[in-house]
């Protein structure tokens, strides 16, 4: 998260369009200087976002704000007309719950018929401004549309939601002002998720600062600890993360010792981001590294607590530690990955939330959301399931979409190739213990 630059940051906003409370919030906390620069400005955002952030996918599925703002009444419209229509999950031949991070802009509510609106049977959200601090608090009129459009839509909140956490919140923060407020934050999400009936709660494990790995996981489990007692069922799940240096979560061993602290072992799972482990070096792209990437894990972490997954491809190549999310198919995970993923038996059952990019340019030059992607993308998956990937069919759906996202590829490879061939000239003047460090700095491209 802290590579995020402050214009990306501002990319995003949330629930404000149509929502009276949350403007006022938003006017009141910009008394504190340092809350006015990051107080999203839409007006600005729009003229600043270029499609390149396309790839900061977690913070895409919030874009959706831009059109609503001007017309709240399309989103009602809009969820009438479903892209793509739910397959129902019994006629898969494997249970397998694909979704996508969908908007909750004007309230969690919303996000229910974003969900139905592509087709989607698991969804992830955010519960409020993922990058502000202050934010009012739940209204039981909210908790009460959100549970009723579950019920409406058969969602089971508890089984098939993951709400995605604030990119603010640092549980590994060592400054304890700053760590109180982080666990503040964290608390009244996993309080949302229990008023809402969610019982699977997703964030980023933290960073460490600069500071001693081991003392920053131990203080991210410390707070794990007291939230659990402070709430009764939510289940916190880790999400295992692309990058290295201060990035806590991109080894298993990390996610491992955070989960050894915790006193509540059934509070806790993981979430697996493809993208995130590809890049962090966990091989997923023939069938036989998966199966050596899953023991792995279950090696060291232990498949009990895998409770959900990302499902992104991704544009940067093995092991390069940097986060940008591709479409299906058109990455350097390739079809074969989500092949994989879809016909593995353990993984029946959990939240599996897309988080590709959606963006394209619209005829006006400006970048618009196409959500026909994600319902298009959920099918293809769910297509997966039982297909025998030595068919014509599969081959030639997988070497479509690597074909696709062949110009994208090679160009990030590019960056990347540049970027190990700088690296290698300072790393034969400097020690090798920096190279964690030099592989930690992104580009402005990088996504959390
Ligand atoms: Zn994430
Ligand atoms: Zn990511």
């Amino acid at each position: 998260m802290a590579r995020i630059s402050p214009r990306k940051r501002q990319v995003v906003s949330y629930n404000e369009d149509s929502d009276e409370a949350t403007a006022k919030a938003d006017r009141s906390s910009s008394t504190s200087s340092k809350k006015s620069k990051s107080a999203p400005l839409p007006s600005k955002n729009t003229g600043k976002r270029k499609l390149e952030s396309v790839a900061e996918v977690e913070q895409g599925s919030q874009d959706t704000i831009q059109p609503k703002r001007r017309k709240p009444k399309a989103k009602t419209e809009e969820s009438t007309m479903p892209l793509a229509e739910r397959t129902p999950v019994s006629s898969l031949k494997k249970l397998m719950y694909i979704g996508a991070h969908v908007s909750a802009a004007g309230g969690v509510q919303n996000a229910v018929s974003n969900a139905a609106h592509i087709g989607a049977n698991s969804f992830a959200l955010f519960l409020k401004s993922q990058r502000k601090w202050d934010n009012p608090p739940l209204s039981t009129e909210i908790r009460d549309l959100f549970i009723n459009n579950c019920k409406e839509h058969k969602y089971s909140a508890a089984e098939h939601t993951l709400p995605h956490g604030s990119y603010l919140v640092n549980l590994a923060q060592a400054d304890e002002s700053k760590a109180s407020q982080a666990y503040k934050g964290f608390l009244d999400d996993l309080e949302r998720c229990e008023q809402l009936g969610i019982k699977l709660y997703n964030f980023h494990p933290g960073s460490t600062g600069g500071e001693a790995r081991p003392a920053a996981i131990a203080r991210i489990a410390a707070q794990l600890n007291k939230s659990h007692k402070a709430t009764k069922s939510v289940i916190t799940v880790l999400e295992n993360m692309a990058g290295a240096g201060n990035v806590i979560g991109s080894t298993w061993e990390d996610l491992r010792d955070i989960i050894a602290l915790v006193e509540q072992k059934d509070r806790v799972g993981v979430c697996i981001d493809t993208c995130h482990a590809f890049a962090a070096g966990h091989d997923l792209r023939t069938p036989d590294a998966f199966n050596k990437t899953m023991a792995a894990f279950d090696e060291i972490v232990g498949c009990k607590y895998l409770k959900a997954f990302h499902l992104n491809d991704s544009k940067a190549p093995f092991n390069s530690n940097r986060d940008l999310h591709a479409n299906i198919g058109t990455g350097f995970l390739g079809l074969r990955a989500f092949h994989s993923i879809m016909n593995h038996d353990g993984f029946r059952n959990m939240p599996m939330v897309l988080e590709t990019p959606i963006d394209k340019k619209g005829p006006d030059g400006k970048t618009v959301e196409d959500k026909q992607i994600w319902a298009d993308e959920i099918k293809l998956l769910e297509s997966l399931i039982g297909m025998d990937p030595e068919s014509d069919e599969f081959n030639e759906k997988a070497e479509a979409l690597q074909a696709k996202g062949a110009s994208e590829r090679s160009r990030i490879q590019d960056q990347v190739d540049k970027k190990t061939a700088k690296d290698a000239k300072k790393g034969s003047k400097a020690k090798a213990g920096t190279k964690r460090k030099k592989k930690s700095q992104g580009s402005d491209e990088e996504s959390d």
